[in-house]
């Protein structure tokens, strides 16, 4: 009889149970809504028609018997050549040492990963394989990976659970909606996301899931509204933002000025209402315009009205920052500011516990851990939450729910499309910034090539001796992050030896969470004035003395992301500068770079960005940079639009009757 649960499943014993719940996959539903990040077409290429930059399909036959080496760190790893007619290639898999039984000289495999020229070889490290005897698909899902899992294990196992599909997957549409727009149903659509025959057919899949977010978002955005829309909120009263703007220590700019006084203006009234709708507004700026100033004013309109205030961040370290920074404004006023991470201690977590039963106004900085457990809504008047794309589905879902009838400010600075922006957030809840502070001097970017490395080094240290610091990020994507940690590494290594005068920090994901605080306090107090890291300083870092950032293999990252590294830098008055090294071969990838060369403001990147997305970026929610759907997509506008007519004929008919 069929499966009923994943131990059911061939090859998923405890350990690898384990690695799919951390995945969030605890049930066969779960599996088979788990959906492919992208699709990879599998057109095969000559190993010296590879492209070093992105991962490439070659076919190899093995050369040498597999064998295990040793590798820095103790890393054991299977080693061994294999070769089609162009070229020869050292092929490298870490840990996973039973591979040597795998692989038998002689025989012929397709490889799917980055070749990257090396000697008169070719070296991968942990490339993708499969039986060379057999014909691949057309394409090919590409899952997104957590700890522990492979694509080989969750394609083996969606599809021991498909062909269930029909028993699993329940339609959630009504019928008529599904026959008025053509949509797949849902059994279908699943079966054809996970082992579509074509393109065409993938796509097909994607638009049914999207529609299906859309139509729910909008018929919770319209119970949401029903709610909202009466008025329960006790107005705040006016306060003069002068001393404010003073502890600030500068002045707004005009569009600061306005979209204060729209936030202004939903909490206050007109002073003459009892009550007021909680807000619902939406705050979106580029990268640099000053947003953080423009939610603190809210929070100080807040805590002078004697209230709580609480505000969130995606990340510790973005967190620790705010709360340093605002602790700085509050004081001024006595107004005391608790910062809550995963990693905050019990006694003070005791503390802040305290502070938030007691009367008196403050002010809570932290990540979700903030919203989720520890404090309810109930406690703060004004919830701000900073890079709000950021946030997965449930974390907003919460969110939304437990703020429905709270004040609430969502910051971005990924520009959310108009059309999504108006669906998400009436006309009237937007506020914009559309300047940045005066005196800043657009960040200059060069694209060069890895070659120039030591031209770019030397360049680095000339704004290191004229006072400067920089930035050197290195990319480490959880696929292959083995490798990618040590590039980082070797990377620290050589920065180290190069700009010893100046100190080398280094800064990763796996790092502890006070490792990582001392090496951004570090570098933002000046001992260290070289800071190699990871992607984990991409967003919302504000150190205002950097002038540089170097970003290496810069073609392993989105177009958003890039931006948003650009963004660390040009804080300050200071003229500062971003340099890309890339080897990527790709027409497009190298076009794409020259872009953002091009190209200084953000919306503009975004348009370009979604017209050049290709056919394989399906259900992409980590470049997307718009997590709140993860079907949904920028160019969906169409879709949007039967989506939510769809939703609002069946919210009259069933809810509003
Ligand atoms: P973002 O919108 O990306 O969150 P921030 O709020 O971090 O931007 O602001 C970027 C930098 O600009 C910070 O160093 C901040 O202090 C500074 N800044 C913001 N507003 C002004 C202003 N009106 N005048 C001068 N500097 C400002
Ligand atoms: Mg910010």
């Amino acid at each position: 009889m069929g499966v009923s649960t994943l131990n059911d499943l061939r090859g998923i014993g405890k350990t690898r149970a384990e690695a799919f719940a951390r995945a969030g996959i605890e049930t066969l539903a779960d599996l088979l809504n788990y959906f492919p990040a992208s699709y990879r077409e599998n057109r095969l290429i000559a190993l010296n028609r590879s492209d070093p930059g992105s991962p490439c399909l070659v076919k190899l036959c093995v050369q040498s018997v597999p064998r295990i080496s040793f590798f820095a760190g103790g890393r054991r790893a299977v080693r061994f050549q294999a070769s089609d007619d162009s070229g020869v290639c050292d092929v490298v898999y870490f840990y996973q040492t039973y591979l040597a039984k795998r692989f038998c000289v002689g025989k012929t495999y397709y490889f799917y990963g980055r070749f990257k020229p090396s000697g008169s070889r070719y070296l991968a490290f942990s490339p993708d394989y499969s039986d060379g005897d057999q014909t691949l698909p057309a394409i090919t899902p590409v899952y997104p990976l957590t700890k522990g899992l492979t694509q080989k294990m969750l394609q083996s196992a969606i599809a021991q659970v498909l062909p269930e599909a029909e028993r699993i997957v329940l339609e959630n549409l009504p019928a008529e909606v599904l026959r008025e727009h053509d949509l797949m149903p849902r059994a279908q659509a699943v079966r054809a996301a996970h082992q579509p025959r074509s393109v065409e057919e993938a796509s097909r899949a994607r638009a049914r899931f999207a529609f299906e977010e859309l139509f729910f978002f909008r018929l919770d955005l319209l119970l949401l509204q029903k709610k909202r829309g009466i008025p329960s909120i006790a107005p705040l009263h006016a306060v003069s933002t002068a001393p404010y703007f003073a502890a600030l220590g500068f002045a707004p700019t005009e569009a600061q000025n306005r979209a204060i006084a729209e936030i202004f203006h939903d909490l206050i009234g007109t002073g003459t209402e009892k009550s007021l709708p909680a807000m619902h507004r939406l705050l979106q700026g580029d990268v640099g315009s000053g947003k953080t100033a423009v939610c603190a004013a809210a929070i100080y309109l807040t805590l002078c009205n004697g209230k709580k205030a609480a505000l969130m961040a995606p990340t510790e370290l973005l967190a620790e920052q705010h709360a340093r920074k605002l602790e700085r404004v509050f004081s001024a006023f006595r107004f005391p500011v608790y910062c809550l991470t995963g990693t905050t201690p019990a006694a003070r977590r005791r503390q802040i516990d305290a502070a938030l039963n007691a009367a008196d106004p403050c002010l809570l900085v932290g990540t979700h851990a903030l919203i989720s457990d520890r404090v309810s809504a109930r406690d703060l008047s004004l919830t701000v939450v900073d890079e709000q794309h950021r946030f997965g589905v449930r974390q907003r879902d919460t969110l939304l729910s437990k703020a429905a009838e709270k004040n609430l400010l969502v910051m971005s600075a990924t520009p959310i499309p108009r059309t999504f922006a108006l669906f998400l957030f009436s006309k009237d809840d937007v506020s914009t910034l559309d300047t940045l502070p005066p005196g800043r001097q657009p960040v200059e970017t060069y694209y060069v090539g890895a070659s120039k490395r030591d031209r770019v080094d030397t360049f680095v240290e000339k704004e290191l001796n004229a006072g400067g610091r920089a930035y050197i990020v290195c990319p480490l994507i959880e696929e292959s992050e083995e490798s990618d940690l040590m590039a980082a590494q070797s990377r620290f290594e050589l920065a180290k030896a190069r700009f010893k005068p100046y100190n080398v920090g280094f800064l990763h994901g796996k790092m502890s969470a006070a490792a990582k605080r001392e090496a951004m306090q570090d570098f933002a107090q000046g001992k260290t004035r070289v800071l190699v890291s990871t992607t984990v300083i991409e967003i919302g870092i504000d150190v205002p003395e950097a002038t540089v950032m170097c970003v290496e293999n810069a073609e392993r990252f989105g177009l958003a992301t890039l931006h948003q590294l650009r963004g660390r830098v040009g804080r300050g008055s200071r003229q500062s500068y971003c340099i890309l090294l890339s080897d990527a071969r790709g027409k497009a990838a190298r076009e794409r770079l020259q872009k953002l060369c091009e190209i200084k403001d953000g919306f503009k990147l975004a348009e370009y960005d979604m017209d050049t997305r290709g056919p394989g970026d399906f259900f992409g929610v980590r470049q997307s940079g718009f997590s709140a759907f993860t079907a949904a997509r920028e160019q969906d506008g169409e879709l949007l639009e039967k989506a939510s007519r769809s939703a609002q004929d069946f919210f009259e008919k069933t809810v509003d009757k």
